[in-house]
């Protein structure tokens, strides 16, 4: 029998979700617009709270109203925990800061995932950042659901741009938890400036260049981005920000002056009491909400502590002046990020304003000033700016806009590279480089009948290859005998949409091939970029000492192997007393190098080797006259092709590890 054609399935359109710190907002892409979608609250943001009770689990608000009575149970922040190792400086740091617990589980033999403790009906469980941040995604696919009418499967989900690819990883394990198939991760600036591309029409058919500053202060984090688009082309310029600012500061200094007003009127201190404090706090926070269009509010709160009601005016002048430190440094990452990107206040054609706390208006004040007066982009709703334009990005991939000459672009946030035998860089993915890309260059190996090669990742800035942080490592293997520099092998970096790495390296001559691909990478945080792109500036001069070292003790070394070799090929045409005078020199200067490669100075170095020269040189000029046999093939390449090779080709050494 046949199926009846009304109980095929509807095939629901793909959503948008900015999963947030602190708010998430889900968006879709329907009848050639983007409709944000309210929740069961008719809010159009729904916190990213979970909370484990004795009978129940709760998600969004209802979670976060109870936090006062439930503390330890209630889960938020998530984000800030996903994709880093337990140990991580601010993963430390944050962790002080909650009520809740996180933990290293004990019989985990990779101190990475930390996971969080509840109690959840009267039995403790753990969770997995990623556990609590699938459980918000299921409630905004819920939300999405209950508007369609449709299950939903696809859905586009945001992340920050300074996230590295064990963050995006996990936010798409979240994802895939939560029953949705990730259709793509993409950077939240990158998703407010497609939907401000939308707004004002920038496509294909626009050839102008345009420069977007995002300004994206939400409850608990700080971004700024610079965007440019061209030909509906957008790309992440630069990155800067705060991870430690946003609305939630400004709600503690209310919190703060409230508790002062209360004793001072009742002679009683609440700051101890976790439930009175809860309710001052969801109270300042409307209160700061109300006084972004309203210049007066009165927070009123039954019954708040030992049977005293609390009434408080406050104004937006005393709420701006309780917050205006705060307010001030904002507009510091602002100037940090135009330098980045090499640009002039004037050079931006808009800034854009993300994330609801850019709705204060002493914000907006600041930044215009900052930017001489020029009008900011309001037209987009702050807080689903980045939803929007997820859901106009899910839109595109399914083919249901028809805006699909939008192309993404995001950037590398810190160079990409291995390590080669002298211990340097050698970048293959410069910094800010736009992905998705791929990107090879030919190696080959420092010393004769090398069998394999060690290709060590590293992200970071510092010339120094050590002094970065360590993505990844495998071998190469197998490669045939042959003399050093000879073997061709190709390396290949290739960064998906996503943002995730991939390294393979190939020798050439056999086709043997190793790659790995970096899901545990780095985990650093938008912190840890800002401090190493300062940290490889103070160090360039020192890491560019170093290195000229290290070359001049190689050329040193280098030079004296090649004439240890020189003296006995030409034994029969150098005289026993040069031969001697010139071995005996080689000596003093191996041994020199044994004794002082420590301390000597590149200079020194070169000057070792112009000593050595000065006696080598006159005795194998003598015995290379026309008649003398041609030296040996490797002979011939160190000395004729080989500071031509050194300048196109890098060395690896083999298993250097721990070495220079
Ligand atoms: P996230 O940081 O998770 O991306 P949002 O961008 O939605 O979240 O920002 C949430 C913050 O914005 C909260 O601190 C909230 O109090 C604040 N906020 C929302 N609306 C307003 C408003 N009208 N005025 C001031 N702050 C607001
Ligand atoms: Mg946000």
């Amino acid at each position: 029998m046949e199926k009846p054609v009304e109980e095929k399935e509807v095939e629901s359109p793909a959503i948008g979700i900015d999963l947030g710190t602190t708010y998430s907002c889900v968006a879709v892409w329907q009848h050639d617009r983007v409709e944000i979608i309210t929740n069961d609250q008719g809010n159009r943001t729904t916190p990213s709270w979970v909370a484990f009770t004795p009978t129940q689990r709760l998600i969004g608000e209802a979670a976060k109203n109870q936090v006062a009575v439930n503390p330890t149970n209630t889960i938020f922040d998530a984000k800030r925990l996903i994709g880093r190792r337990f140990s991580d400086e601010t993963v430390q740091n944050d962790i002080k800061l909650w009520p809740f617990k996180v933990i290293s589980p004990p019989d985990s033999d990779k101190d990475k995932e930390p996971k969080i403790v509840v109690t959840y009906k009267d039995e403790e469980k753990q969770f997995a950042p990623e556990e609590i941040s699938s459980m918000v995604l299921v409630k905004m696919k819920e939300i999405a659901e209950a508007y369609l009418g449709s299950t939903v499967k696809n859905a586009v989900v945001t992340v920050p741009a300074y996230f590295n690819d064990s963050q995006r990883q996990a936010t798409k394990d979240a994802g895939v938890i939560a029953g949705l198939n990730v259709l793509r991760i993409i950077n939240e600036p990158t998703a407010a400036a497609i939907a401000y591309g939308l707004d004002k029409k920038v496509n294909q058919s626009d050839t102008c260049k345009k420069h977007i500053l995002v300004f994206d202060l939400g409850g608990g984090t700080f971004d700024v981005s610079l965007v440019c688009v061209e030909k509906g082309v957008f790309e992440v310029k630069a990155i800067s920000g705060d991870t430690h600012l946003g609305g939630g500061d400004f709600d503690n200094n209310m919190v703060k002056y409230f508790v002062e007003e209360f004793k001072k009127k009742h002679n009683v201190d609440i700051i101890d009491n976790p439930r009175a404090l809860g309710r001052l706090r969801a109270a300042a926070e409307r209160a700061k909400r109300t006084l972004s269009s309203a210049h007066e509010t009165t927070v009123d709160i039954d019954c708040l502590f030992e049977g005293f009601d609390f009434t408080s005016t406050i104004t937006r002048a005393r709420f701006e002046k309780l917050n205006m430190d705060l307010f001030k440094k904002c507009i510091d990452p602002v100037d940090q990020c135009l330098k980045d990107a090499n640009m002039k206040i004037g050079d931006v054609h808009d800034v854009v304003l993300v994330g609801g706390s850019t709705r204060i208006p002493k914000i907006q004040q600041l930044l215009q000033d900052f930017f001489e007066g020029k009008e900011l982009c309001r037209s987009i709703n702050p807080d689903e700016a980045v939803a929007y334009g997820a859901a106009v990005h899910a839109a595109m991939l399914t083919g249901v806009s028809t805006n699909t000459d939008i192309v993404l672009i995001d950037v590398a946030p810190l160079s990409l590279g291995i390590k080669v035998s002298t211990g340097a860089m050698s970048v293959l993915v410069p910094r800010n480089t736009t992905i998705p890309t791929r990107k090879n260059n030919i190696f080959s190996t420092a010393d004769d009948n090398q069998p394999g090669i060690l290709v060590q990742v590293y992200e970071g800035e510092r010339l120094i290859a050590k002094e970065n942080n360590l993505l990844g490592k495998f071998e190469l293997s197998d490669i045939p005998p042959a003399p050093a520099g000879v073997p061709q092998l190709d390396v290949w970096f290739e960064i998906d949409a996503d943002g995730i790495l991939t390294v393979s390296a190939e020798d050439m001559k056999t086709g043997n091939k190793n790659q790995i691909t970096i899901t545990n990478q780095s985990r650093l945080s938008k912190e840890d970029v800002d401090r190493l792109l300062k940290e490889a500036e103070e160090y360039r001069a020192e890491d560019q000492k170093y290195l000229r070292k290290v070359k001049a003790k190689n050329d040193l070394e280098n030079y004296a192997n090649s004439m240890w070799e020189i003296s006995r090929d030409y034994a029969n045409k150098i005289g026993v007393e040069d031969k001697m005078r010139m071995e005996n020199a080689i000596l003093k200067t191996i041994r020199w190098l044994d004794w002082n490669f420590q301390l000597a100075e590149a200079s020194k170095f070169q000057e070792k080797l112009n000593e050595l020269r000065a006696i080598c040189e006159p005795i194998i000029h003598q015995a290379s006259k026309p008649e003398v046999k041609p030296v040996r093939a490797p002979l011939r390449k160190q000395l004729g092709g080989w500071t031509s090779m050194f300048r196109f080709m890098n060395f690896f050494g083999f298993g250097t590890d721990e070495g220079a």
